[in-house]
């Protein structure tokens, strides 16, 4: 399920469709107007991205209120609707400090809510990364051939990855850690 949320970085849902090509089944659900209702970051507004490594205040400045847990909730109704048992969620270790909704607590309780809420037998969200740094992602990736050069991590919404931000920062030492090949073109 790739969601438009009217995010600047509209390219990564381009490049969601390239990932799933024609091997892996996908819906685009199109909501651009959760800009108008969201937006206060950079995600979600014309204001700059904060360039350099995350830190506290620049990271905030990337929260789109609440935007995990409407995706989230979003995800586990079609999956009931499609018969599905289980929705993957990526959140990975690295978020913590900043993203409340990248803990186990949020998770666990996400899914006491949706068990709570609906028919058994219920989806259940797994999040398989929650203690995983992005270089061990990586390293993963690389196992199972992943076509990273197809992907998309930039909070700006250029032709390339701009190289800078916290998420191109993240990305470039993910790749640096994992002693991976890192295909990106960067600004
Ligand atoms: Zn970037």
């Amino acid at each position: 399920l790739v969601i438009d949320y009217g995010q600047r970085h509209r390219r990564e849902v381009d490049a969601a469709v390239r990932v799933c090509g024609e091997r892996i089944p996908f819906r685009i659900l199109a909501c651009p107007q959760l800009r108008d209702v969201l937006g206060r970051g950079c995600l979600t507004t014309d204001a700059p991205v904060p360039l350099g490594h995350y830190q506290d205040t620049t990271m905030r400045e990337t929260v789109v209120p609440n935007r995990n847990m409407i995706f989230l909730s979003i995800a586990v109704g079609h999956a009931i609707a499609c018969g599905g048992t289980a929705v993957a969620y990526a959140a990975h270790a690295g978020d913590h400090a900043i993203y409340p909704d990248c803990t186990e607590p949020f998770v666990r309780t996400l899914n006491a809510a949706i068990t709570a809420g609906n028919w058994p037998p219920t989806p259940q969200i797994r999040a398989p990364f929650l203690e995983w740094t992005k270089a061990d992602i990586v390293r993963l990736g690389a196992e199972l051939a992943v076509p990273f050069e197809e992907t998309w991590t930039c909070y700006q919404g250029a032709e390339v990855h701009c190289g800078a931000c916290g998420s191109c920062m993240e990305r470039r030492e993910a790749f640096a850690g994992a002693g991976v090949p890192d295909p990106t073109q960067y600004a």
